[in-house]
């Protein structure tokens, strides 16, 4: 039986994708050749890479406004070092909000002075800082809208007269936004667009080209622009099944409609948390919540045995929270059914009853 899959990431894909996505590694499209065994240069996959790089403009409300989509290798975790190599001249700010900003502070350190704008470190980031402000004079401001370990998200983007740079890893697609208030957005496919092994890039070429240190060629944006997105071999597997995933939310109506089905989720699964004795939420201010990622723990004396054994029963998967943390962690990201999380709420119950 298929588990009700609840993992952070790499995570759950939609049925769909995935039986779509077997087939084409046995055969693509009946041309007589797999997709993973034939020539990135070739008719077919050009296709595929460019239906991709247009569908997440068309997603985003990005096309025809100055934005490029690349496919890159490397994770997110290439990009906090790849953003400061292209964009940071002198100065950069940053805004701190768990385990991931910090991540790309460390990196672009390397690469000139760092403004570290707020941060939530002093309560184990359970809280996105409020009322910071952004110093006129730097190259970028970088946020990161969702962190996936702690279970908070950013609910508004900051309004800045400087560049805006995005670590979208966990919540790209998932909630309408105007994406062009970002001038660069990246994201690791594994968490809501696809399997691991590409990391989507949206970046306003006009940004570009800017900072006068020279770029090794696989780290620079311009080269890959120019190239389409193929200046070495992509990961055409990874590509092709964002290009799955994406085509499948097509399918649905678009981020709008996920956006309904995601706060149903997330309401469902909060009211449980708040309602139920047994739970309480981790993010210290509710408005501060994620709708991809819900961190919570048990109250103190509650049966942790109890509780394990009946996810573990009702077949779901995925439910420990990050060491960091601690105590649990549902992730919801968009191919999660509304039954699923359903499923855990009445885990949740029976959990009580059985106390
Ligand atoms: C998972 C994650 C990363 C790291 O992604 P990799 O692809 O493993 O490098 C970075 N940022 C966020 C917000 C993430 O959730």
């Amino acid at each position: 039986m298929k588990k009700h899959n609840f993992s952070p990431g790499p995570c759950i894909l939609p049925a769909s994708v995935m039986a779509k996505a077997a087939e084409a590694v046995v055969e693509y499209n009946g041309i007589g050749l797999s997709l993973i065994e034939m020539s990135h240069r070739s008719k077919e996959f050009v296709e595929i890479m460019e239906s991709a790089r247009n569908l997440v403009l068309e997603h985003l409300g990005l096309s025809n406004k100055g934005y490029q989509v690349l496919f890159l290798q490397g994770g997110a975790s290439m990009e906090f070092l790849m953003v400061a190599y292209n964009l940071l001249q002198n100065k950069a700010a940053y805004l701190n909000t768990g385990t991931w900003s910090t991540k790309a502070i460390k990196e672009a350190k390397m690469f000139g002075e760092l403004v570290e704008v707020a941060s939530s470190k002093d309560q184990n980031f359970n809280y996105i800082p409020a009322n910071f402000e952004v110093p006129a004079d730097v190259d970028y401001f970088h946020i990161t809208s969702n962190n996936t370990i702690f279970g908070t998200q950013l609910q508004e983007i900051p309004n800045t007269t400087v560049p805006l740079v995005c670590d979208m890893s966990s919540d790209i697609f998932s909630r309408q936004m105007d994406f062009s208030k970002f001038d660069l957005i990246y994201a690791g496919a594994q968490k809501n667009m696809g399997p691991a092994g590409t990391t989507l890039v949206v970046v306003k070429e006009d940004i570009l080209g800017k900072v006068d240190r020279q770029i090794p060629s696989m780290l620079d944006y311009n080269v890959h622009i120019g190239k389409d997105s193929m200046f070495n071999t992509p990961p055409v597997f990874a590509v092709y099944v964002s290009l799955l995933t994406l085509q499948w939310l097509k399918d649905l109506g678009g981020i709008s409609e996920i956006e309904k089905i995601n706060n149903a989720k997330a309401d469902l699964l909060y009211g449980e948390i708040d309602r139920n004795p047994l739970f309480k939420g981790f993010v210290a201010n509710p408005a501060d919540r994620s709708k991809m990622n819900a961190t919570f723990n048990l109250a103190e004396n509650a049966n942790k045995g109890l509780f394990d054994q009946l996810w573990n029963e009702a077949g779901i998967n995925g439910l420990n929270g990050h060491r960091s943390v601690g105590g649990y962690r549902a992730s919801m990201y968009n191919a999660l059914s509304l039954d699923s999380v359903q499923v855990l709420v009445d885990v949740m119950k029976e959990f009580e009853q059985k106390s």
